[in-house]
């Protein structure tokens, strides 16, 4: 049975309430000291995404939505917001296969990979 999708009415406006963006690690011991920086703020998570992309995400809210989950800009809202398919948005698949939500996770991972 195909599985139904998550409209945007339903959801409230879920991915204009984060502040994500790529990174790119090269996996060396600076750089995941620098990835729990990200960790020691509140609500921050670092995660690999179903592509393998490594992202931060923060609980920053865009000043566009409105407190019914709408856009208030909708037909000028950025290319970015755009981009986004609702097919593949965060309430319609499992973008995140590995999520990190304290440094003490990034830490086992670390070891775990023999990076420290
Ligand atoms: S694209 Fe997905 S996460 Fe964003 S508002 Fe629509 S259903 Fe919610
Ligand atoms: S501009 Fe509109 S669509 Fe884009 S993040 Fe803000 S509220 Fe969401």
């Amino acid at each position: 049975m195909k599985r139904k999708v998550v409209t945007c009415e339903e959801c409230g406006g879920e991915c204009c309430k984060k502040l994500a963006f790529h990174i790119q690690p090269r996996f060396t011991k600076e750089d995941f000291e620098d990835l729990k920086w990200y960790l020691y703020h509140e609500g921050v998570i670092v995660y690999i995404d179903n592509e393998g992309d490594w992202m931060v995400q923060a609980p920053i809210k865009c000043s566009k939505l409105d407190k019914n989950g709408r856009c208030t800009i909708y037909d000028k809202r950025p290319p970015i917001c755009r981009k986004s398919k609702i097919e593949e948005c965060e309430m319609n698949t499992n973008e995140m296969v590995v999520v990190f939500r304290t440094p003490e996770e990034l830490d086992k991972f670390m070891r775990e990979k023999k990076i420290i």
